[in-house]
């Protein structure tokens, strides 16, 4: 034990206030939920504490500061027992490429799941992404670089000039090139322990879709060709033949952008709830929405507003591979103003009489 190297959490702040008789109260700050921790110690114990700087070994502490074995393990065990203090371990070469994401998922640890449970999550998981464009290219790089194990992309384009502006990965030497192929080339420089499936072609149907999605953890629509609604219709249909989790990430347009739901089959809300349940244009109510694809014309954006988009779909995407929170947008859909910084959420409440998910679609579902 006397060996033993303690540290202060990464996440944890330590504060000081002087107290009556030689006293001091000594508060942590956990950094990521702002829950304070705080009690009452001599100006031993606060000398001992100083010295968990994953420097100094327990022996080192109880010779230095003079305070018995006992005591001391005491003190190290009750603020252990709190979550306050680790021990300092020697890292892996994985455990360091990812040392600042198991620091980020410490915070979530609990007493059976630890910070190397949720990566194990990540890279065991496999994702399929629709769309490689302006959402899809910086939502893959982020997933990328946090460690899930596959990510299918799929998209039928080459690169053009336009999409320089906005999108992640593509370079002026990229023009031209199949998007998928340059993403997995790109992906693989960023982090070769992740394996990118490309997949250059064209979904217009659940049917094209179903063989990519069937063993998928999670998948992801990026893709407004020929419109996100048909995307969104697509995507839907087909993970709900498999029970598959599927985000389907929102768009922009101008200063507004979009945040889509994440569907957990059964669990939540799904798309088809969203659309029959004429929540979101109230004035439109008794339409159907008639998609057009118009190549000609191409909202205007920047890559500031597509990157903050595609990563709260990214972080969405680790709440579902993880489970270390729940998702924000179950049950949910956005609009993020970037002009204000205000963000409007809607509630999409589950419908019984879905066509996807309701009662009877389900009965539909077992009669097949
Ligand atoms: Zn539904």
């Amino acid at each position: 034990m006397k060996d033993k190297i303690f540290v202060v959490r990464d996440a944890v702040s330590l504060f000081l206030k002087k107290q009556a008789r030689s006293k001091y109260i000594l508060a942590f700050l956990f950094q990521s939920s702002r829950i304070l921790a705080s009690f009452e110690v001599s100006p031993l114990a606060l000398e001992c504490v100083k010295l968990l700087d994953g420097n100094h070994s327990l022996g080192q502490i109880a010779r230095m500061k003079k305070i018995t074995q006992k005591n001391l393990l005491r003190l190290i065990h009750y603020l252990e027992s709190e979550n306050l203090i680790e021990e300092r371990w020697e890292r892996t070469k994985e455990e360091l490429r990812y040392s600042r994401q198991l620091n980020f998922f410490a915070s979530f640890e609990e007493r059976e799941i630890k910070r190397e449970n949720f990566q194990k999550k990540i890279e065991d998981a496999r994702v399929v992404v629709l769309g490689a464009g302006g959402i899809g290219t910086w939502l893959i790089e982020s997933l990328v670089r946090s460690g899930v194990g596959q990510i299918t992309v799929i998209d039928p384009d080459v690169i053009a000039l336009s999409n320089l502006s906005r999108q992640t990965f593509f370079t002026e030497k990229d023009i031209g090139k199949a998007k998928v192929e340059i993403v997995k080339k790109h992906a693989a420089a960023i982090n070769s322990m992740v394996k990118i499936k490309p997949v250059q072609r064209l979904i217009v149907s659940p049917r094209d879709l179903r063989p990519f999605v069937k063993n998928a953890t999670l998948v992801i629509n990026c893709s407004d060709y020929p419109d996100v609604s048909v995307t969104n219709d697509i995507v839907s249909r087909a993970c709900f033949t498999y029970g598959i989790p599927h985000i389907l990430c929102g768009g922009y347009a101008g200063h507004l952008s979009f945040v889509g739901q994440t569907v957990i089959p059964h669990q939540s809300s799904c798309w088809r709830c969203y659309v029959e349940g004429g929540i979101y244009e109230r004035g439109l109510n008794g339409f159907t929405h008639m998609a057009i694809t118009r190549s000609s014309v191409e909202g205007g954006t920047l890559a500031a507003i597509a990157s903050m988009t595609a990563n709260i779909h990214a972080l969405e995407a680790l709440k579902v591979i993880t489970g270390y929170a729940e998702p924000a947008m179950l049950n949910a859909k956005a609009e993020w103003d970037f002009l204000s910084l205000s963000l409007t959420k809607i509630t999409v409440s589950k419908n019984k009489y879905c066509s996807l998910c309701g009662e009877n679609a389900q009965k539909r579902r077992i009669r097949k």
